[in-house]
């Protein structure tokens, strides 16, 4: 047996602990009453013209049908010209490839990128599943820190970076700090990296998570890592912009000046099939193709950030101000956010403390839950904030 699987089948995952706990203590004492802001699942409804879509995918004779294992081209097309559009760059249906989610794309990206003793660099803190795709395709994660505001610190960075390093993940906007990336951060990576590459003779590609893309609030786009890196390979999901977690679909797009973008792209193709993923989910390519450009209304992700953050600042707490995604990131007033998130556990508040994220000391609050439950939890949180001395008053 693989040590890998034994060892991370063993080890304690806080967020799918805090979850398993929520759910029994709501069948305790009924599900008004816990206040769980544990999971990061996408509550708006999914768009009607994607449900639409669905049922008129399933009058297809081939719906069933394997497609190619790049996927269908109807929906590279669609994603080549809607990505085109939004960056500026000549992006064709060529360099874009059909995924299972952005998890399948993540995994399929670090099984094509990195070797045994390979290093995949993570800016702190990241979504905990990176761990898994990293070791589990042999490479090391290394973590950089973030500065005070969760920009990258480019100065560490740049210390971080070595010949063994094959990739850099970035993740904007960010699970689970609410930030996005700065074009500012996104210039500093993308020389970093262009310097370094050239130091070492090879280019360190740049994979961008995007999932949380389309949920940003102060302003109508994200700045676009692959506009400011010739070297990305941009992994994209509609698990969030359209409330289709369980669907599995996604797509991975390399730049067209990718250094050794044909060799990069067999790669990513054969790392798919070797991993089982044959292609994505049939049903949903046909579906998604008329959907590209669309996203759910997230109006309620953008009231319950602004009642949570008002509420959480105002009782005392320190937030980092959610840009983007659907997480609140707190600081927990407690050195130790393990102790302070079994404290909060006594108020019925399920708060999932940040070790695993790569950050230790702050809590991260998912606010895709009913705008109700913010409001009821007001008192809860009083109760906390007053036992730990938060109140300003
Ligand atoms: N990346 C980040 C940052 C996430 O938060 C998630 C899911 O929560 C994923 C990737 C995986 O997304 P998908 O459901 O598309 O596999």
């Amino acid at each position: 047996m693989q040590e890998k699987y034994i060892r991370w089948g063993r080890q304690k995952n806080c967020m799918r602990e805090l979850t398993a706990y929520g759910n029994a203590r709501k069948a305790e004492i009924g599900a008004d009453r816990v206040f769980d802001f544990s999971l990061g699942s996408p509550s708006a409804p999914v768009p009607k013209p994607v449900w639409e879509a669905m049922r008129e995918a399933m009058k297809r004779p081939d719906v069933h049908e394997k497609t190619p294992p790049a996927g269908l081209s109807a929906l590279r097309e669609a994603v080549a010209e809607n990505l085109s559009g939004r960056y500026g760059l000549d992006l064709t249906a060529e360099l874009v490839q059909i995924v299972t989610g952005a998890a399948g794309g993540l995994a399929v990206c670090a099984n094509a990128l990195l070797k045994p003793g390979d290093e995949a660099i993570v800016l702190a803190p990241y979504f905990t599943e990176y761990r898994v795709f990293i070791e589990g395709a042999g490479g090391t994660v290394v973590e950089v820190p973030p500065l005070a505001d969760m920009q990258p610190d480019l100065k560490a960075l740049r210390a971080a970076i070595s010949e063994k390093t094959r990739l850099v993940l970035v993740n904007t906007p960010n699970n689970p700090s609410g930030a996005i990336l700065s074009k500012k951060s996104l210039t500093g990576i993308a020389n970093a990296l262009r310097k370094a590459g050239e130091r070492y003779g090879r280019p360190i590609y740049l994979l961008s998570d995007e999932p949380y893309r389309e949920l940003c609030y102060d302003r109508k786009a994200i700045p676009a890592p692959m506009a400011a890196y010739e070297n990305t390979i941009l992994c994209y999901s509609f698990s969030k912009s359209l409330s289709l977690p369980g669907e599995r679909i996604g797509y991975l797009t390399v730049h067209p000046q990718l250094t050794d973008r044909e060799a990069v792209q067999r790669a990513l193709l054969d790392a798919a099939v070797s991993l089982g993923y044959c292609a994505a989910p049939s049903l949903m390519q046909h579906a998604i193709v008329p959907c590209v450009g669309m996203t759910a209304d997230i109006t309620r992700y953008r009231k319950n950030r602004a009642l949570l953050y008002g509420m959480l600042t105002e009782l005392g707490f320190d937030c980092v101000r959610p840009q983007g995604a659907f997480y609140l990131f707190v600081k927990s007033p407690l050195p130790d956010a393990k102790a302070f998130s079994e404290a909060a556990k006594r108020y019925e508040l399920l708060l999932v403390p940040s070790d695993d994220f790569g950050l230790p000391g702050y809590l991260r609050l998912a606010y895709c839950v009913p705008e109700e439950t913010i409001r009821r939890s007001e008192a809860a949180f009083r109760a906390l904030a007053e036992e730990f001395g938060r109140r300003k008053d």
